[in-house]
């Protein structure tokens, strides 16, 4: 019993064997060999450039270094006279950086990115400490594609918060009253009459009533009609 027990994993395990003997392997030989890391992949921080001027895409605003948990960016971007901030240093340190890639995710400029690039290893602390230069030189050849710039007339008008009217009450105490605070005198609409018109003339009983106009009636009269 156990004999063939022992004959039937030897036969499973020559199976297993013989459905990976006609693919290619999967083992590469490195360092001859390498990797191409995926587009996303998080491998090391670097600056990007314009690839027409070579400059950088920075514009110093910090938001990278605000995002980083592990305070790895440093950024020297001061404001000139008219407010406006000019690079000065940037400074990453990858000894202390965690790959989350949060500062790339901060940054609205397509100045910063995770590049799929490794084998930075040293001996020395100090050479994890990259500069400006360096960021910008390693970052030089990371494909990335820029933002479409938005135009001005692509922007939407920004609506603008509607005022409180003010209550009923309040308004008519506003138009009744004058500047100085005292309520203004509400001109009356019933006009005396003319003292050259003499006495009102009394209203006589056996008058006929008055007649509407047609276009006065309401809905309900005209029913009534036959
Ligand atoms: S990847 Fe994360 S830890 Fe590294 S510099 Fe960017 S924000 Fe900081
Ligand atoms: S890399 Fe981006 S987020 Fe960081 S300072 Fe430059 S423009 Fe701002």
């Amino acid at each position: 019993m156990k004999l063939l027990k022992d004959i039937k994993a030897l036969v499973v395990g020559l199976g297993i064997t013989g459905k990976h003997l006609g693919r290619h392997a999967i083992t590469i030989q490195y360092p001859e060999e390498k990797w191409t890391m995926p587009e996303r992949s998080r491998g090391i921080v670097v600056l990007l450039s314009d690839k027409e001027t070579g400059k950088l895409n920075c514009t110093g605003c910090l938001l990278c270094e605000k995002a980083c948990p592990t305070a790895a960016i440093r950024i020297e971007a001061p404001r000139d006279e008219k407010k406006k901030r000019h690079l000065k240093s940037f400074v990453v340190d990858n000894a202390l950086c965690c790959f989350c890639g949060l500062c790339e995710e901060a940054c609205n400029f397509d100045a910063l990115k995770m590049a799929g690039k490794y084998e930075f290893s040293t001996e020395n602390k100090d050479d994890l400490i990259w500069d400006m230069k360096k960021l910008q030189e390693v970052g030089l050849d990371v494909p990335y594609t820029p933002r479409p710039k938005k135009k001005p007339a692509d922007k939407k008008p920004v609506a603008k918060p509607a005022t409180p009217k003010p209550p009923e009450a309040e308004k008519d105490q506003t138009e009744s009253s004058s500047d100085d605070g005292k309520p203004k005198e509400i001109p009356s609409t019933e006009q005396e009459p003319p003292e050259s018109a003499g006495p009102m003339p009394a209203a006589d009983e056996n008058a006929a009533p008055p007649v509407e106009p047609e276009d006065k009636k309401t809905p309900d009269d005209k029913e009534g009609q036959p």
